[in-house]
């Protein structure tokens, strides 16, 4: 089985009892049922502990029963874990084993990645200075692990094949980071009109549109190419006609003020900042022109690699990721205008803060997620025209008016 891991993967290490905010705390911790079996056997006085925290929920799932402030029942008052102080590391179940990372299985395939709701993975993926690179090894086949999404070999095929070229624009250093959005939105509406054409055709047809579909993809990999791409851009910007630019900012941020909310301050922080929308547009303007976009590709890069292969097989939905992908990136960029406005400069310790909750708030909640995916459909601020004319209008610092 071939495995594609982030550069900086094999580089992750817990900081355990350095942790700000450990993910010992506030989160669910569920058992897979042979650690749960093998607890439940554990002797003596931690074999108690251990019957004692384990809850069988009404879905049949053993949890661990959180403690006061929500912590772990075996986080203990030195930021350790008793488990493995006491059993050693291999007695941990796979959640605690293996977050934060994460592994999705295709066939033949296991795609492995760090959540960003770790400070410590964030940390890693917002120091890179180089565009990301992936490596790619191989590993004999796991009986067992994971289940394959059972994509077609043409379907796959034509999907790496736009994620690769996805990348590539992102990671295009010839264009603002910005408008390398842009034209991720622009490809994510083309692939959004030529996907599903390929998918409802047969046979013949079938494999003559894979072909065309994957010389398209093709054709803008090519850094070349994706002058076409800001075209594109360019011409949704003036078909969109003039637009406000606080009135999205101030969509963006009610949108995300609207989700279900994991802990205190979240909620409150966007309030603020929509409050200030005036300040916050301008601060926002300085970050565009100045900053070097670094921070901003990367998370691009996690964002869209880690979701365009399901949003494509689950929902058919090419655009959904991409959209999701610039608007995670537009958000986090008006975190960092807001303390840019409040301290004058944004550190890399405030893009790690930024990118841990908003990875835990939004990202790692199936149910906000969902919610965001549904208001991208519906809502009009959220349309690509719009994100395109914030990314790209001359207004705004941009190319295009
Ligand atoms: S959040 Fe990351 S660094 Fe912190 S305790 Fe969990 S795995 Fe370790």
């Amino acid at each position: 089985m071939r495995v594609k891991q982030p550069s900086y993967y094999p580089s992750f290490r817990c900081s355990a009892e350095s942790c700000q905010d450990s993910c010992c705390i506030g989160w669910e911790i569920s058992l897979d049922s042979e650690t749960a079996n093998r607890y439940r056997r554990v002797e003596d006085s931690l074999g108690e502990r251990l019957r004692k925290a384990m809850q069988v929920t009404e879905e049949n799932e053993t949890l661990f029963r959180l403690g006061l402030d929500q912590r772990c029942p075996f986080l203990n008052p030195d930021g350790l874990c008793d488990l493995i102080c006491q059993l050693g590391k291999d007695s941990l179940g796979e959640i605690c084993r293996e977050h934060p990372r994460f592994h999705q299985w295709y066939p033949g395939f296991r795609e492995d990645g760090l959540g960003l709701c770790c400070e410590e993975a964030a940390r890693l993926l917002l120091s890179q200075e180089k565009p990301l690179e992936f490596i790619l090894t191989e590993e004999p086949d796991p009986e067992g692990e994971g289940e394959p999404l059972g994509f077609s070999p043409e379907r796959a095929r034509l999907l790496w094949a736009a994620r690769t070229t996805g990348l590539r624009i992102l990671q295009n250093r010839r264009y603002p980071v910005w408008e390398r959005l842009a034209m991720l939105l622009s490809f994510g509406g083309m692939l959004e009109e030529f996907l599903p054409v390929v998918e409802s055709e047969a046979g013949q047809d079938c494999a003559k549109l894979y072909t065309e579909a994957e010389g398209l993809v093709r054709e803008y990999a090519s850094p070349d190419r994706q002058d076409g791409l800001l075209e594109m851009a360019g011409q949704i910007v003036s078909d969109s006609g003039p637009q406000d630019r606080q009135r999205i900012i101030g969509g963006i941020l009610a949108c995300f003020s609207a989700l279900e909310p994991n802990r205190p301050g979240w909620p409150e922080r966007l309030e603020e900042l929509h409050s200030k929308q005036a300040l916050l547009a301008g601060s926002w303007e300085e970050i565009r022109r100045e900053d070097s976009g670094m921070a901003y590709e990367q998370l691009a890069v996690y964002f869209f690699d880690r979701y365009f292969l399901d949003s494509c097989w689950y929902w058919d939905d090419p655009m959904g990721a991409v959209a999701f992908c610039a608007l995670s990136v537009l958000l986090l960029s008006l975190l960092d205008a807001g303390i840019k406005l409040e301290k004058g400069a944004v550190s890399l310790e405030d893009r790690i803060e930024s990118a841990k909750n908003y990875s835990r708030e939004v990202e790692y909640s199936l149910e906000n997620r969902e919610q965001l995916g549904e208001w991208l459909v519906e809502d009009e601020e959220l349309q690509p025209e719009r994100l395109i004319w914030m990314l790209t209008a001359e207004e705004q610092g941009g190319r295009f008016s």
